[in-house]
């Protein structure tokens, strides 16, 4: 028996700029089969589109329900965890894991936050910004010499391994996970919007006390990011954090 529960609701995919409707059907369609259902798109190229209907078979539901954002942002509104998927390692370095750990991961963090698994676009992936925004970064191993999925079949690789993690919960697991009292117990991490804001807050500082030039350091700020993300941060620490922003900002008045 396949105990799915109602946590896989938290678990969303948000694919970014897609070029192919046929794409966004097939992505449906094994997100249908695996067990999900919330489906993002970021200024898809064409959709609605009848080659993504066509695609989709019998998972149209979900395209009609699908969230078309404007921007990755709002795509990630409400999301504490976000992984990202790449063919390719980049320079910046950032935590990278397996299709199989990131299943497991985004099932345990359902049972108390929302998780993005974010897909790029089919020719040059993510861009380093949307990085920046991405907890971990999933690899699917490749042959080194002809690495690029197509991103439904990357889709299909990744939400099968949700779908393993939810098939490995015990009965006890899900009592346990969709009780409110577990629900209360659990230290609410930081969500997109708050780091967001953080970020900004924490860019803006460094600038007034003449630590960061953007133009000079361009680096800085995504190295910052990709600590703080390598750290994930709960609300209470960030709210600390932004308190010794704050005072230093007076300070430098
Ligand atoms: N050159 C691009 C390839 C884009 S392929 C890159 O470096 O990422 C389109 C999308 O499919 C990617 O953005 C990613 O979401 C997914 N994808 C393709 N191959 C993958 C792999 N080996 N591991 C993880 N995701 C992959």
């Amino acid at each position: 028996m396949t105990y799915l529960g109602k946590n896989s609701n938290n678990i969303r995919i948000v694919m970014i700029n897609t070029s192919h409707p046929g794409n966004i059907g097939a992505a449906a369609r094994v997100m249908k089969n695996m067990g999900l259902t919330r489906l993002y798109l970021v200024n898809p190229k064409q959709f609605p589109n009848y080659e993504a209907t066509a695609m989709a078979s019998g998972a149209d539901d979900l395209l009609s329900q699908a969230k078309v954002c404007t921007s990755f942002e709002e795509a990630l509104e409400g999301c504490h965890l976000v992984l990202g998927t790449t063919a390719r390692e980049r320079k910046i370095q950032h935590e990278f894991i397996g299709a199989r750990e990131a299943g497991e991961l985004s099932v345990d963090e359902s049972a108390s936050h929302e998780v993005a698994l974010v897909f790029g676009r089919e020719r040059t992936g993510l861009t380093n910004d949307e990085i920046g925004l991405c907890h971990k970064l999933i690899n699917i191993p490749t042959n080194p010499d002809y690495s690029s999925l197509n991103v439904a079949s990357a889709v299909q690789i990744v939400t099968y391994e949700v779908m393993m993690a939810f098939q490995a919960l015990t009965i006890d697991d899900h009592q346990k996970v969709q009780s409110s009292e577990v629900e209360a117990e659990v230290e609410k991490f930081a969500s997109s919007e708050n780091m967001e804001r953080f970020y900004e807050h924490l860019q803006e500082t460094l600038i007034d006390i003449d630590f960061l030039r953007v133009k000079q350091s361009p680096q800085l700020m995504p190295k910052l990011r990709h600590i703080y993300n390598r750290v994930r941060l709960k609300q209470e620490e960030v709210n600390i954090l932004r308190g010794i922003l704050n005072k230093t900002q007076r300070l430098k008045k």
